[in-house]
């Protein structure tokens, strides 16, 4: 990303400053041969001093020496007019033409410096240790960027990050590399919620940290929280609407159908599923009396959803062979659900039990290609008469 180039010029500024160090600083005694000094052009009498310059040697007189200007880059002492100013320091004309200031702090660069390939931009060794990065590109953020808001966990990010950056659905954090996504979700998280805090039973997703623990041991996350259903009335009225909706679809089912809202320990009493699969509601028959059973504070969608595939059971309890097996059964009270989160446009719990890899979804997709290719009334006759598909 960045490279420290001490180039050939600096480098050989190095070298005369060395030089200087050990030959440079001795004063040489006058020799028998008459001295110019490159100066001020008199004759030295006395003490004088030898500068090494790139055109070879330049002698000093004491008193030029110390009265004029030195280059702040190569230490020659310079004639009166042809010193430049860079960043407030004395620079020679040679040294003027290759000298760069840090795009920082503007100071003269004398020794080491930085280039950050990215923007072309040369820093001090200084600065250069110091600069702020964004924490997700490590672009460092000068000018403007250094101003942009950080984001709520302190993070800072350079204006393109910004724009594009995601945080985890599960505590808010800046995603900056690692992110894990699940299908049929738009939603991100971060390792960590997905390392540690638990799945949400409602919707699978990790449940962060504003989850809520049910007293039945259901894990629950804050999105499913907000629309738990978990007023009686609440749950009444979508029953309610769930049986007059598909009443009307054509499928009135005779008796009564009890509601029952229960936990998970009660359900499981109830009923195992066949595939696994996490339950969220059953049916039962006993003698005549029918009961539909529901978890406490599922999401309203799901709410629908259960209450409608269960309704769907009633139904076949009335209108189908008992002995149906699991898959056509099952594809069944699915194909009714959809009917209803269709009707309440719940698009993403409808694409789950489109997706869905177990017998439900494999009985529902069998039962929607024969709605498509042969019509609703002849599948509602197959269904009517047959226990398996074949
Ligand atoms: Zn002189
Ligand atoms: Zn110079
Ligand atoms: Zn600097
Ligand atoms: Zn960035
Ligand atoms: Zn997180
Ligand atoms: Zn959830
Ligand atoms: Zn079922």
């Amino acid at each position: 990303m960045s490279k420290c180039r001490s180039n050939l010029f600096l480098r050989s500024l190095f070298a005369i400053r060395l030089f200087l160090l050990f030959f440079g600083l001795l004063f040489l005694a006058v020799s028998a041969y008459a001295v110019t000094c490159d100066l001020c052009g008199e004759n030295i009498r006395g003490q004088y001093r030898v500068y090494q310059t790139q055109r070879g040697q330049m002698n000093c007189c004491m008193a030029c020496d110390l009265s004029s200007d030195h280059c702040a880059l190569c230490r020659l002492p310079l004639a009166s007019g042809v010193s430049r100013r860079i960043a407030g320091e004395i620079v020679c004309p040679q040294c003027a033409r290759n000298a760069s200031t840090c795009a920082e702090c503007g100071c003269l660069i004398q020794n080491k410096y930085f280039t950050l390939s990215e923007t072309n931009q040369t820093f001090c060794a200084s600065c250069f240790s110091h600069l702020q990065r964004c924490a997700r590109c490590n672009k460092p953020l000068s000018g403007e960027q250094k101003n942009l808001p950080p984001q709520k966990d302190g993070t800072r990010l350079c204006r393109q990050c910004l724009d594009s950056v995601a945080h985890c659905a599960g505590c808010g954090k800046t995603i900056l590399s690692t992110f894990y996504r699940y299908e049929l979700s738009e939603l991100v998280f971060c390792p960590d919620c997905q390392a540690r805090t638990g799945k949400c039973y409602s919707c699978g997703l990790p449940v962060g940290n504003e989850g809520l623990d049910l007293v039945d041991g259901r894990k629950i996350c804050a999105r499913c929280q907000d629309t738990a259903v978990v007023r009686q009335e609440q749950l009444e009225r979508i029953w309610k609407w769930v049986k007059t909706y598909l009443s009307r679809s054509g499928f009135k089912v005779k008796h009564d159908i009890a509601l029952q809202e229960v936990d998970r320990n009660r359900l499981r009493q109830l009923v195992q599923s066949p595939t696994g699969a996490r339950e969220l509601g059953a049916f039962e028959l006993d003698n005549d009396t029918y009961t539909v059973y529901i978890l406490y504070a599922l999401p309203e969608s799901l709410v629908y959803e259960t209450l409608a595939h269960e309704y769907g059971h009633a139904w076949q309890a009335e209108n189908c062979p008992r002995n149906q097996d699991l898959i056509l059964c099952e594809g069944f009270a699915e194909w009714v659900a959809s009917l209803v989160l269709k009707a309440m446009g719940y698009e993403s719990v409808l694409e789950r039990i489109e997706k869905r890899p177990d017998d439900y979804g494999e009985g529902y997709r069998k039962l929607k290609q024969m709605e498509q290719t042969r019509g609703r009334a002849y599948m509602l006759e197959f269904v009517r008469n047959n226990t398996r598909f074949e």
